[in-house]
């Protein structure tokens, strides 16, 4: 971190400042003097220390930070891609993972449809939201504890492990038995309550980017859940809000390389909620997969126009299927795999 001091600054009171740094946070100090103003170089952890606490004293001009504030999801510290085992696949290695399901767990023959279907065509992970965060109250809230036991219901049929979001704090201890990849949503990116909570536990945590977060941001709500001891995060970019209204959201395809050079966590996208469209998840699902993602999470459902939740934005089975050996072909030019049951 360095702090700039103003030319007019006199150096009994730089000494103090020093002195009262020193004594507050466990860092080294190295004042350089120019010809017009001195800068302080603060060296070691200052992943504690809020810059605007320093820059609102008096002889202070301005602070800024030379590392990232994100420790345990900084790349810096951890060169190698991390990879997340979830029974038997991987996210953040060779393969790309693929998520498939409904917006929402609508009943029982739904979601074992939807599940057998979407296997059948590749996808390694089940999704399908139990607990659902809607903008308005009299929307279909999702079937809740009902939903969780009819996705321990399609688990079983298919054996494809399931990724749900959670809501509630007090849900965690059902979350961790019942679930395979507890997901964060884009309006809880920032629930540190709940992000704290997620911290203790091991299972894995799919955290999706807040509506209008920045990168940095969404790294040190990742950070949050990590520091706590669950380093098991994958990042999940799934649209910005901007002044485009012709999408739902607008998707931030270059998120993918920035995230990826800033941290070793793996990075899928949601080309679904992205675009709220289902005939642009084929486009920007293939960009994805061209721009480096470790996976995909897109929405099936087996009668759109139904839909519960989400239905102008799911694929129908037949067209995700399509879906899935063009993305093979994809991933291939990548030197990454998709695997299909056609092979
Ligand atoms: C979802 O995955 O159904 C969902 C609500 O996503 P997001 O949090 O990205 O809006
Ligand atoms: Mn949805």
């Amino acid at each position: 971190m360095i702090v700039i001091i103003k030319p007019e600054a006199r150096q009994e009171h730089i000494d103090s400042l020093i002195t009262n740094l020193q004594k507050t946070y466990p860092v080294e100090i190295q004042a350089v003097k120019g010809a017009h103003c001195t800068i302080l170089g603060l060296v070691g952890d200052t992943s504690h220390i809020d810059p605007s606490s320093i820059e609102n004293r008096d002889i202070v001009d301005k602070v800024s930070r030379v590392s990232e504030p994100f420790k345990k999801a900084n790349r810096s510290f951890h060169p190698d891609n991390t990879i997340i085992e979830v029974m038997g696949r991987q996210i953040g290695g060779e393969e790309i993972a693929i998520i498939a399901g409904p917006c929402s767990v609508e009943s029982e023959e739904q979601i074992i449809s939807i599940a057998k279907d979407v296997k059948e065509s590749g996808a390694t992970f089940l999704r399908g939201g139990a607990y659902k965060p809607r903008t308005s109250p009299y929307a279909f809230q999702g079937l809740e504890e009902d939903g969780l036991e009819l996705l321990k219901i399609a688990q079983e049929k298919t054996g494809l492990p399931i990724v749900t979001e959670i809501m509630y704090p007090h849900t965690i201890d059902k979350f961790v038995e019942d679930v395979d990849i507890i997901q964060v949503g884009a309006r809880n990116m920032q629930n540190f309550g709940l992000l704290k909570e997620l911290g203790r536990i091991d299972k894995p945590v799919l955290l999706k980017r807040g509506l209008a977060s920045t990168i940095e941001e969404w790294l040190m709500s990742a950070e949050y859940i990590m520091a706590g001891g669950n380093e098991n995060v994958i990042l999940c970019e799934r649209g910005i809000r901007t002044f485009e209204s012709y999408t739902r959201n607008t998707l931030d395809l270059s998120a993918i390389p920035a995230v990826k050079k800033l941290s070793h966590l793996p990075v899928i996208i949601d080309p679904s909620h992205a675009t709220g469209l289902s005939w642009m998840v084929e486009p920007l699902a293939c960009a994805a997969i061209a721009a480096g993602a470790d996976g995909l999470i897109i929405e099936v459902h087996n009668d759109p126009t139904a839909a519960l939740c989400d239905g102008p934005q799911s694929l129908t089975p037949n067209k995700f299927d399509k879906l899935m050996t063009k993305m093979k072909k994809y991933a291939e030019v990548e030197g990454r795999t998709i695997i299909t049951n056609r092979g």
